[in-house]
């Protein structure tokens, strides 16, 4: 979805779009990556947290966004970019991600032993990096 097409989207739900929220959609809609409330604080000082949290939940209730859980809390990307395992070293923060595609197997197993649709997306999975480990 496109800024104005998203604005639109938020104004037909009875959402004041303020000069605030424009600001923090411009921002979330332009990082590549992810984004925390704290990122979005730090590059727009005059707008307050409270202010971003409740903004990214419209956003996410509108399906723009979505949010993972990894290890200093919830991170936000689009959610066309959402379609990755997240991977956080428990030793040195490192952070990788993995296309979903590629733990299908592991999905599909989980299903036939217990029935349980895991959601691969949600929680980052903590473990040791390659070079954690290479260092032993
Ligand atoms: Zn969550
Ligand atoms: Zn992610
Ligand atoms: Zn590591």
């Amino acid at each position: 979805m496109q800024l104005e097409a998203i604005i639109d989207a938020l104004k037909a739900r009875g959402h004041r779009v303020t000069q605030q929220r424009r600001a923090i959609l411009a921002e979330v809609m332009r990082t590549p990556g992810h984004i925390s409330v704290q990122d979005v604080v730090k590059r727009l000082p005059k707008v307050n947290a409270s202010t971003v949290y409740r903004t990214l939940d419209l956003l996410e209730d509108l399906g723009v966004v979505a949010h993972a859980h990894l290890e200093e809390g919830a991170e936000y990307h689009r959610a066309e970019s959402h379609d990755h395992v997240h991977l956080v070293c428990a030793r040195c923060g490192r952070r990788d991600s993995l296309p979903t595609g590629q733990i299908a197997p592991l999905k599909e197993l989980i299903a036939r032993e217990s029935g349980f649709e895991p959601d691969f997306t949600h929680f980052a999975v903590s473990g040791l990096c390659a070079r954690c480990r290479a260092a032993g």
